[in-house]
């Protein structure tokens, strides 16, 4: 099992620092967030430690990933959110700050002000086809 001294997530799997624990399995962790964004706010995490969702291995990532209904459905009964959004930041530039991959999972109520501007923009020519082809191509290779 990998384990990241360094790392404030590993620390809470192996329950050197407190965290509030609502679930887990082999795998996997699911806790509190301690700076919640809303109220129950989740944090789902895998046990072995890796920087990013994209370094883990396929058949850990969709183990982890299985966890999210079972989570959600606990969440909207426990929070009485209408809704929550699932969220993974990947990369700093993505706003990740903690380098354990990790699933946000954020209770919604409608008009709660959560969120951020979707700015829609448009394609141009063929740079749709371009990309297609592009994904194409990289998923042959990542693909397993
Ligand atoms: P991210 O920006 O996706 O890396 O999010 C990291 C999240 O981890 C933040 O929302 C923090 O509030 C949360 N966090 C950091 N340290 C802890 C901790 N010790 N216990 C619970 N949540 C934490
Ligand atoms: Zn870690």
């Amino acid at each position: 099992m990998s384990h990241d001294s360094h790392c404030a997530f590993c620390k809470i799997v192996a329950a050197q620092i407190p965290a509030s624990v609502v679930f887990e399995n082999q795998t996997s962790l699911a806790f509190l967030d301690i700076g919640p964004l809303a109220d129950g706010h989740l944090l789902l995490i895998p046990r072995d430690h890796y920087p990013a969702l994209v370094d883990m291995p396929r058949e850990e990532s969709t183990r982890l990933l299985s966890v999210i209904p079972v989570l959600g459905r606990a969440l909207l009964e426990v929070t009485g959110a209408e809704g929550f959004n699932v969220l993974i930041n990947n990369g700093t530039a993505a706003g990740q700050v903690v380098p354990h991959a990790h699933i946000h999972l954020i209770p919604r109520q409608s008009g709660d002000k959560l969120g951020y501007r979707w700015h829609v923009s448009s394609y141009e020519n063929d740079r749709p086809a371009e990309l297609a082809l592009a994904y194409q191509e990289a998923l042959r290779k990542h693909i397993d």
